[in-house]
């Protein structure tokens, strides 16, 4: 096989905020891979559980929930997440199940049956796939490895805005922001895969940057990174 079609790997890991799912649509779309969102994955098992009234600690009810979970996850048009056949795209983006999704992702057998479907999802196609732990634990090969990261009050505005967005009024920043606090204290500090910056990623810190600047800063890693970089965009 010619190097130019070989599967591409990009990984794309950081905390709550820091613009990884704009940023990985974008470069999916531009460089024709499929884009991946694994957060969202944690939040369709979060959203199933609170759905049937399980306990989001419930360790056993929750790997079974996770392995039985038909997830569908599509970018073109435009993103949509489906769960068992429904489409639960704004359903899975209210902050209760956010807090959900990072308790339910703290459990070792979530993560082993949500990691066997990204390893999947990613077998056959080249990939833009974000998450936590895609550079260390799912891809640890990954072809190109970024750590995606920005200030807590920037990424606090982020996720106001965000929110606002989806649906008017913006809430109280100083909500948002202990919730992304919570979230990532809880993220970084869990004892299965944390979240932490692989030794041989690429850190960019998007502080200060538009997302254009994010996006050719990363293609410009990806290129240098992969030897069929020309042909990738
Ligand atoms: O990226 P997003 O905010 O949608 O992720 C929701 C939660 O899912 C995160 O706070 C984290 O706890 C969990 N997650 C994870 N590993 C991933 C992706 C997300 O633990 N690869």
């Amino acid at each position: 096989m010619s190097n130019s079609k070989r599967r591409v790997v990009v990984a794309i890991d950081g905390p709550a905020g820091a613009g990884k799912s704009t940023i990985a649509r974008r470069l999916a779309a531009r460089l024709n891979f499929t884009y991946i969102d694994t957060g969202a994955m944690y939040r369709a098992v979060a959203l199933w559980a609170a759905r049937e009234g399980k306990p989001w600690d419930d360790m056993l009810v929750m790997e079974q929930m996770a392995r039985a979970a038909k997830i569908g996850l599509e970018s073109q048009p435009v993103a949509r997440v489906t769960l068992n056949g429904e489409d639960v795209t704004d359903a899975i983006r209210e902050p209760a199940i956010a807090q959900g999704a990072s308790k339910v992702s703290a459990l070792a057998g979530v993560r082993r049956a949500l990691v066997d479907k990204q390893r999947e999802l990613a077998s056959r196609v080249s990939v833009v796939m974000e998450g936590r732990d895609i550079g260390t634990v799912v891809f640890p090969d990954a072809d190109v490895k970024i750590f995606l990261d920005a200030e807590t009050d920037v990424r606090a505005d982020r996720r106001v805005r965000d929110l606002a967005e989806k649906s008017p009024p913006p809430p109280p920043k100083e909500r948002v922001l202990a919730e992304l606090n919570e979230r990532d204290h809880r993220d970084r500090t869990r004892a299965e895969a944390p979240l932490m910056q692989a030794p041989d990623a690429v850190l960019v810190d998007s502080t200060g940057l538009g997302i254009e600047e994010v996006e050719e800063r990363i293609l410009k890693i990806i290129r240098d990174k992969t030897s069929n970089g020309k042909e990738l965009a």
